[in-house]
């Protein structure tokens, strides 16, 4: 049987997947992406029922489309998310496999390239991108027994209120996907206690302008590397309801409990850190600093923007801040079960080259690893803040075809100078 050969594959059809495969075409670079399941599957069935993008249609996409039925202002649901990619693949006619998975790569001995074991057989591959996310693997910290009673599962199983057992729901984990399912399952009258850790929360609009808007022109997407000391430090947006701030006491107030950052599980009672004023305290920070650079950036431009001065005003810390729950009997709180949203982490057991550090992580610069022929997309600050969202992977796909395509001139060159040595 011939191998099906390829010059350079894209593993993954999600938005990393699709914005490799328009760069690739414009660089003239012959390509396969494959998908293992349906393209943007992961908006499709690995999210809950109500989420919406957490950014306005007009920042959460990419340059060569927009939402065909949405305003710029509007928050997409995720549907209409997946829907949008499929749309762009189609624009773009990406070469997409779909329903195909990629089982293992692996160098070529004696000659360049990887050999390329798929659920439908083998392919050779000159280059081979990953672009299979910076959100793959569910992480559940060993804390709680999967015997203990309630009712455990990640928030990427999370679909809606009626999904759980009856009773009271810990959610741990107060980034954007925390916060939005603790919210949901409070409205539906569900009591609710929010563990809430190290977080970000910046204001969803100030003075007129969204806070993608604000991330943009303070140039805060572009940082190429968290700030020391805040690599656990979460983003708690929200696009739901038109999209509102996150704000801890309006949740307390609504009859939420927030407690500290969970710290261990034993003989049915959860403890949590004594850190939950200061951990609301450092999100005010944060709200407070964009709202600082926000006044500054319009008086130094001149533009403008209406006074908020309301948006300063935060309220008086609750009750469970100032007095923390610190322990919790989980049967007797009423607990049925627990949802941890406590972020992803990646999976490469596909990929057997020697381009992972010792905790697992890809070594590569901007998508470029150091196994020569090897790419990355998608992953978490690949080369700035907003490399693992919609329209920061765009960017970096932009890099990394530009690379494969410029090292296939480097290979084109050394033929054409080697003819021309034999003529001579
Ligand atoms: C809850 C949540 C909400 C988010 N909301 C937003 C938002 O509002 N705006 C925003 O910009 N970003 C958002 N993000 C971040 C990011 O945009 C999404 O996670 C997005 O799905 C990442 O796209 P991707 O293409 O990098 O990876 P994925 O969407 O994960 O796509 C990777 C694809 O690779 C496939 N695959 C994996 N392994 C293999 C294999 N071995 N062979 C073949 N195929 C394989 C998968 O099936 C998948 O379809 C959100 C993330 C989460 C978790």
């Amino acid at each position: 049987m011939p191998v099906e050969t390829v010059d350079t594959l894209v593993v993954g059809g999600g938005q990393a997947g699709l914005a490799m495969s328009e760069h690739l075409s414009k660089c003239g670079v012959p390509h396969l992406v494959l998908e293992r399941s349906r393209i943007a599957e992961r908006w499709r069935s690995e999210r809950w029922d109500s989420l919406v993008a957490n950014g306005p249609a007009w920042h959460d996409r990419f340059p060569g489309m927009e939402f065909p039925d949405a305003g710029p202002d509007a928050f997409v649901a995720k549907e209409k998310v997946a829907d949008y990619f499929v749309a762009y693949a189609d624009m773009i006619a990406a070469p997409i496999r779909c329903g195909v998975e990629v089982r293992n790569v692996q160098r070529l001995v004696g000659r360049p390239g990887f050999q390329v074991e798929t659920s439908d057989g083998v392919i050779e591959a000159r280059s081979v991108v990953a672009a299979t996310g910076a959100f793959q693997h569910p992480v559940i910290p060993a804390v709680v027994p999967g015997d203990a009673g309630p009712m455990q599962i990640h928030s990427s199983a999370y679909r809606n209120p009626g999904q759980l057992p009856e009773g009271a729901v810990l959610v741990v984990g107060s980034g954007s996907s925390g916060v939005q399912i603790a919210d949901e399952l409070q409205r539906a009258g569900r009591r609710v206690y929010l563990s809430v850790g190290p977080h970000d929360r910046p204001p969803r609009a100030y003075r007129e302008r969204d806070f993608c808007w604000w991330l943009g022109v303070l140039g805060k997407w572009d940082a190429q590397a968290p700030a020391p000391g805040t690599e656990h430090v979460t983003i708690a947006v929200s696009g739901a309801r038109g999209g509102q701030t996150i704000d801890f006491r309006r949740l307390a107030g609504q009859g939420m409990t927030l407690v500290g950052r969970t710290e261990s599980y034993r003989n049915g009672v959860m403890t949590f850190a004594p850190d939950l004023a200061k951990n609301i305290a450092r999100g005010d920070a944060n709200y407070m600093s964009v709202l600082d650079e926000a006044d500054a950036y319009v008086a130094r431009n001149g533009l403008d923007l209406p006074q908020e001065p309301e948006a300063r005003k935060i309220g008086p810390d609750p009750q469970c801040v100032t007095d923390p729950i610190l322990a919790l009997n989980l049967a007797e709180a009423g607990i049925g079960s627990i949802i941890w949203a406590t972020g992803f982490t990646v999976d490469y057991n596909w990929l057997k080259v020697d381009v992972f550090d010792q905790k697992g992580k890809p070594r590569h610069q901007r998508g470029v690893s150091t196994e020569p022929g090897i790419y990355f997309l998608g992953l978490p600050w690949q080369s700035r803040r907003g490399s693992s969202f919609i329209w920061g992977v765009w960017h970096d796909a932009q890099h990394v075809a530009d690379h494969i395509s410029t090292q296939r001139k480097y290979l084109a060159y050394h033929a054409s100078a080697k003819r021309e040595t034999k003529v001579a």
